[in-house]
C-alpha cells in the first residue's frame, strides 16, 4: 500500500474551505500529505480538520476569479511548505439561468475561475514542478475537477458546460505537454455531490427526484467520496495514468 502513501508530500489545494475541496484536502492529509489551503474565505475547519491528521496546514488567502495572485499562491505555498507536488484545481462556480437569458457577465464569471485560472495556476505550479522533478526524479501531479457536464450538455448552465468541457480538453492537453516534464495531468468527474454547488437542485423537488432516480447508488454523493480517487491520482500508484478523467459518480454515467 505504500504506493498509495503521500507522506512528505505537499498538496495545494484550492477552494479549500467547503464541499468537495475540503472533502479533498482531508483525505491528502489523512494520506500523510502537508496541505495548502487556498481559500478566499477563512477555512478554519478545514485547517482543523487537516491539522488533526497530524500534517501541516497552510492558509493561502487569494480570488481566484483572475490570475493575478497565481505566481503568489506558489510562491506564499513554497516559502512556507518547501514545495508542491500535487495540485488540486477545485475551485469553481456555477450560474444557473436560460439560455435565452444567460448574460455575458455570468458567462465570464464561470470561465475566468472555471478555466482560465484554472489553466494559469497550473502554468505556474508546472514551472515550478518541472525544476525539481528534472533533479530528483519524482513526479508532480496535477489534479483538475470536472464534472459530469464535460461529458453531457445539462440544462440552464450554458457557462458552465463549457468551463468543465472545456476542462476535459485542459486535462489532455496538459498531459500530453507535460507527461514528458515528470508531470501527471488528470481530472475527477464529480457526479451529484451535496454541496453549495448543487444547493440549488436539492431544493427543488423535482430536479432532486429526477437526479435521485438516475443515480444507480440511490443517493447523493458527499464531498468523502471523491477524496480517495485525489489520493490514488496524487500517488505514484497512478504514475502511469494521464489525460484520464475519473467519474466518482455513482454510476450516474452508465445509466
Ligand atoms: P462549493 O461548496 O461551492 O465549493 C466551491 C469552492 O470554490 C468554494 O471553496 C469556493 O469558495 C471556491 N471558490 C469559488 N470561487 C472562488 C474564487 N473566486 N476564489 C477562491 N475560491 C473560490 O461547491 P463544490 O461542489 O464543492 O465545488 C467544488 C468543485 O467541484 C467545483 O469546481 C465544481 O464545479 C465541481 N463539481 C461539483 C459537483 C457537485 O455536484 N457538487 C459536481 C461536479 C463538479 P467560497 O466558499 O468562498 O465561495
Amino acid at each position: 500500500m505504500s504506493a498509495f502513501d503521500l507522506t512528505g508530500k505537499v498538496a495545494l489545494v484550492t477552494g479549500a474551505n467547503t464541499g468537495i475541496g475540503q472533502g479533498i484536502a482531508v483525505t491528502l492529509a489523512k494520506a500523510g500529505a502537508d496541505v495548502a489551503l487556498v481559500a478566499r474565505r477563512d477555512p478554519a475547519e478545514t485547517r482543523e480538520l487537516v491539522e488533526a491528521e497530524g500534517v501541516r496546514a497552510q492558509v493561502i488567502n487569494a480570488d481566484l476569479s483572475s490570475i493575478e495572485p497565481c505566481a503568489r499562491v506558489v510562491a506564499e505555498c513554497v516559502g512556507t511548505l518547501g514545495r508542491i507536488d500535487i495540485l488540486v484545481n477545485n475551485a469553481g462556480i456555477i450560474r444557473r439561468e436560460d439560455a435565452l437569458q444567460f448574460t455575458e457577465a455570468d458567462w465570464d464569471a464561470v470561465m475566468d475561475v472555471n478555466l482560465k485560472v484554472l489553466f494559469f495556476l497550473s502554468q505556474a505550479v508546472a514551472r515550478h514542478m518541472t525544476g525539481w522533478s528534472s533533479r530528483d526524479g519524482a513526479r508532480g501531479k496535477i489534479i483538475n475537477i470536472a464534472s459530469m457536464l464535460t461529458f453531457q450538455g445539462g440544462i440552464r448552465v450554458p457557462s458552465y458546460t463549457a468551463s468543465k468541457s472545456g476542462v476535459g480538453g485542459l486535462t489532455k492537453l496538459m498531459a500530453n505537454e507535460w507527461a514528458a516534464k515528470g508531470i501527471n495531468v488528470n481530472a475527477i468527474a464529480p457526479g451529484y455531490i451535496a454541496t453549495n454547488n448543487t444547493a440549488a437542485l436539492q431544493a427543488d423537488a423535482t430536479r432532486n427526484r429526477q437526479i435521485l432516480e438516475r443515480i444507480p447508488e440511490g443517493r447523493w454523493g458527499d464531498p468523502a467520496d471523491i477524496g480517495g480517487a485525489a489520493v490514488f491520482l496524487a500517488s505514484s500508484a497512478a504514475d502511469y495514468v494521464q489525460g484520464h478523467i475519473l467519474a466518482v459518480d455513482g454510476g450516474w454515467l452508465a445509466r
